[in-house]
């Protein structure tokens, strides 16, 4: 085994999930929303060769409990985000934002009850506009929960606060229930909350990319454990990810990924699937299922090895001016304007 990639693999750290017979059901919604934006710098260091801006989807996720209500892992990019207090500078930046569908639009298409009210809770990984979606679709008995430190940062939203980038509408008539998390609960290295009570959903603290930022680690089968780690904007490329110590590049395959970051220690772990918001790897053309189907059977069907390198055709670029004796990689500034996804 060892001798097949670059250098030996490592044992990755253990994760410490606690034990439960209890799963979800995980299905990734593609919200029809797809982003282009440039350049990459803000997003992503260092620039390289080849791609110079961000391209992808933005994903959401319906978890749905088997006794609870459902509840969403963000909601992507709402319809009408030229209302957003951003959209200004969208156009100043010539960014190519394309959008069908509010995913709340897909659900119904599909049957939920939303107006109904039956989703019990809007999950948001952090509070940045390819994420928020448009939460005045969902009645107010649908509550919203953000993450540590979120409310004080960018409460009550535009306009009654005009350095806010969320909307007042977004929170008016809702519960907005923020978590909180502590030490004496961990995930790998990430402090954890257990969103149901019984193991089949957690929330992780990954404050980073934002204020308030959390993924979600769903159980998507026992026997074996298996999960679905949402990334949210943790990461913008497999590239910040992969390769690890614990799971080096295979010698087959020898471009340069330029930098690694925690995800990795869950991403050496088979059984977990890890999924960015803008992964595009994953969906353009699909490699998986997409709701309305579930995604449960992920590791069963091989997604995850399936995935797992396809980032690096983004390097082409870079592996034909690295054998041109150029240079391919320069660093930038990093500049972390909210207006970014
Ligand atoms: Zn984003």
């Amino acid at each position: 085994m060892a001798q097949g990639y670059v250098v030996p693999p490592k044992q990755p750290p253990q994760l410490n999930i606690p034990k439960s017979d209890v799963t979800v059901k995980v299905s990734c919604v593609d919200s029809t929303s797809r982003l282009d934006l440039g350049p990459l710098g803000p997003f992503l260091q260092p620039d390289y060769t080849g791609r110079n801006k961000l391209l992808g989807p933005a994903l959401s996720f319906l978890i749905e409990h088997p006794q609870r209500k459902p509840v969403l892992f963000d909601l992507a990019i709402r319809k009408d985000f030229h209302v957003l207090p951003s959209y200004p500078k969208f156009v100043e930046m010539k960014w190519g934002i394309h959008v069908d569908k509010d995913v709340s639009t897909i659900l119904k298409e599909n049957g939920v009850d939303v107006d109904g009210g039956a989703i019990q809770s809007i999950i948001w990984s952090h509070h940045h506009w390819d994420h928020v979606g448009n939460p005045t679709l969902f009645p107010g008995s649908t509550e919203l929960v953000v993450g540590p430190g979120s409310k004080d940062m960018y409460l009550p939203g535009y306009l009654e606060r005009q350095d806010s980038i969320l909307m007042a509408t977004d929170f008016e008539g809702r519960n907005v229930r923020e978590l909180s998390f502590d030490d004496s609960f961990k995930i790998g290295r990430f402090r954890a909350f257990d969103f149901f009570g019984d193991g089949s959903f957690y929330l992780l603290d990954t404050p980073g990319h934002s204020v308030g930022h959390m993924c979600g680690l769903a159980r998507t089968s026992t026997h074996p454990d298996t999960f679905i780690f949402m990334g949210g904007d943790a990461s913008h490329h497999g590239g910040e990810f992969r390769p690890t110590d614990y799971s080096p590049l295979p010698k087959e395959l020898n471009p340069m990924p330029p930098r690694r970051r925690n995800q990795g220690e869950f991403d050496a772990h088979e059984k977990v699937l890890l999924l960015m918001a803008h992964d595009d790897s994953v969906i353009d053309p699909p490699q998986s299922d997409f709701y309305p189907k579930t995604m449960n059977y992920w590791y069963e069907k091989g997604v995850g090895k399936r995935v797992k390198w396809l980032f690096l055709g983004d390097f082409e670029g870079v592996v034909k001016a690295n054998q041109r004796g150029e240079e391919v990689f320069t660093w930038g500034e990093h500049s972390s304007w909210d207006y970014y996804g």
